[in-house]
């Protein structure tokens, strides 16, 4: 099997926070990747923009540096590297002053597509819309992409989509959540809607339950004072696991087209019961072997952020009624996985006197790490003694069934940013989408605020806090366990 790389038009994509850390690890190596595999056009070019007042040179030499760091040494062949590099200019600029505006317009052309990437702090996305509109140098046709975290409530995700609707329309706004960008996560689209086999199995009367985890084992060392404003809450469950949760939701779009997937995700997120308290719990890793927890990596002594939570939701719907899904998501657990699995209902007379009794089918969709799909489902333990069952994986490994491409399958920030470039919003969160979530999440925070409830504390390298557990087995069923 050969991959496909299907060409875009020419264009220009500006770079702002160009010498910032999302930058260099994830979308410069990334566009290196895209230009390797032939997927920037020849006169494309990537245009650096930050305060720094550096020489293109300079720049270019802060890009090489990134790619040996973050590119594998053997997709870095110098003369591509240098090949690449040629492509790359730079403009120092002050998004809330007027340095470099006027060299940026100059250097930007009309009649290619344009793309702007903020890669820099949301507080200064306002600043950018405006200025980029004022100088002319967007226009209708151009395209922003901004990253996360797009808001910290609904009040303030409200008011960055009004900035940014001030300059840009909504089919202009790539708004990214990075996981939608997966290969896996696109796959679940792909499994549940060109396949005849699931869907009519998708429902409340043969799915149990599903359960959706992300799990780190770093903390949140080198980034606390960040993370300690946000917690697991908002930076993984009302963005990531939100988005997962809507894919499995979802009912099937009448084509695979932006508006059309992102409406139907829409339903998904606006028929989410309030959860309540007793259906939630929040943890923080407590001190490990080197003495250090939560409290020394956030710096704050009396921290009460969550760096992790379980939590079940429950869809308003005829779809799911009666159907509860799992989340959960923490730092400094025992394995870095994140997974979904859909754990469907036992049969309904058993026709085997098999001691063991459990006769279930889960579809498990990995992320990471292994992206692939297995099926489990059950059969005759080989040998004589009678009708034995037992569990067996359908396994439908990525890395072995597409070994010939599997080098090439782009990470998804590539996968994105040429979808920005393609003018293809499908996997990108609609302003609306993003403020229904935020509608969902806003009273879980504002009950802990008001309740002052403190996180429940939990071993670095454990499973979670110990009401995660009863979380599940209050109502009869057991986490999976975590392991890579
Ligand atoms: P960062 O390392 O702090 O970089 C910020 C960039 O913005 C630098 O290039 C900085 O360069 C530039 N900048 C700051 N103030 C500026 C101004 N007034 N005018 C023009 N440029 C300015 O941040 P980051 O980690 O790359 O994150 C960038 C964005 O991505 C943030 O919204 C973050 O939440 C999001 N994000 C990051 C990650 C990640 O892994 N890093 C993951 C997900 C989302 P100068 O100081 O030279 O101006």
């Amino acid at each position: 099997m050969v991959s496909r790389v299907i060409p875009v038009d020419v264009f220009d994509l500006v770079i702002f926070g160009a010498t910032g850390d999302l930058a260099r690890r994830k979308i410069l190596p990334g566009l290196y990747r895209r230009f390797m595999a032939g997927q920037m056009p020849e006169d494309s070019r990537v245009i650096g923009a930050a305060r720094a007042d550096l020489t293109e040179a300079a720049f270019r030499d802060q890009v090489r540096a990134a790619l040996t760091e973050f590119v594998a040494t053997d997709h870095l062949d110098p003369a591509m590297v240098e090949a690449f590099l040629a492509r790359l200019h730079y403009v120092p600029i002050d998004a809330t002053g007027s340095t470099g505006w006027v060299e940026l317009k100059g250097l930007v052309r009309p009649d290619v597509v344009r793309a702007f990437y903020f890669s820099v702090a949301p507080s200064l996305f306002g600043d950018i819309a405006q200025r980029l509109s004022e100088h002319q140098i967007a226009d209708a046709w151009s395209r922003i992409v901004v990253e996360k975290p797009f808001g910290r409530d609904l009040v303030s995700a409200k008011a960055l989509n009004a900035v940014l609707a001030r300059h840009f329309a909504e089919a202009q706004i790539y708004r990214i959540d990075h996981y939608l960008g997966k290969e896996t996560v696109q796959n679940l689209m792909a499994v549940r809607f060109a396949n005849i086999l699931f869907e009519p199995l998708w429902k409340a009367e043969y799915i149990d339950h599903v359960q959706i985890t992300v799990a780190e084992t770093v903390g949140v060392e080198g980034r606390g004072a960040y993370y300690d404003k946000s917690g697991a809450m908002r930076d993984m469950v009302q963005n990531h696991m939100m988005q997962l949760l809507c894919l499995i939701a979802m009912e099937p779009p009448y084509h695979f087209d932006p508006d059309a997937v992102r409406d139907e995700k829409l339903k998904v997120i606006r028929a989410l019961k309030p959860v309540q308290a007793e259906d939630i719990v929040r943890g923080q890793y407590g001190a490990g072997k080197d003495g250090a927890g939560y409290v020394t990596h956030s710096e704050n002594p009396a921290s009460r952020t969550e760096s992790y939570v379980a939590l079940k939701a429950q869809i308003s719907n005829w779809r799911w009624q009666g159907v509860p899904f799992y989340l959960r998501t923490g730092k400094r657990l025992r394995a870095r996985a994140s997974e979904i699995a859909i754990t469907f209902k036992q049969p309904p007379h058993a026709i085997f006197d098999d001691a063991k009794g459990w006769h279930e089918n889960v579809l498990v969709i990995r992320l990471q790490p292994n992206e692939g799909m297995n099926l489990m489902v059950m059969i005759k333990e080989p040998g004589p003694g009678g009708m034995r069952l037992m569990q067996v994986p359908l396994d439908m490994s990525f890395a072995d069934a597409l070994a010939e491409v599997a080098e090439d399958v782009p990470d998804a920030y590539e996968r994105l940013i040429m979808d920005v470039i393609r003018g293809n919003q499908t996997l990108f969160m609609r302003g609306d989408e993003v403020e229904a979530a935020w509608a969902w999440t806003d009273p879980i925070i504002e009950g802990w605020e008001a309740r002052g409830d403190k996180p429940q504390s939990y071993d670095p390298g454990s499973s979670g806090p110990e009401d995660a557990l009863m979380l599940m087995h209050r109502d009869g069923r057991r986490w999976r366990e975590i392991k890579e």
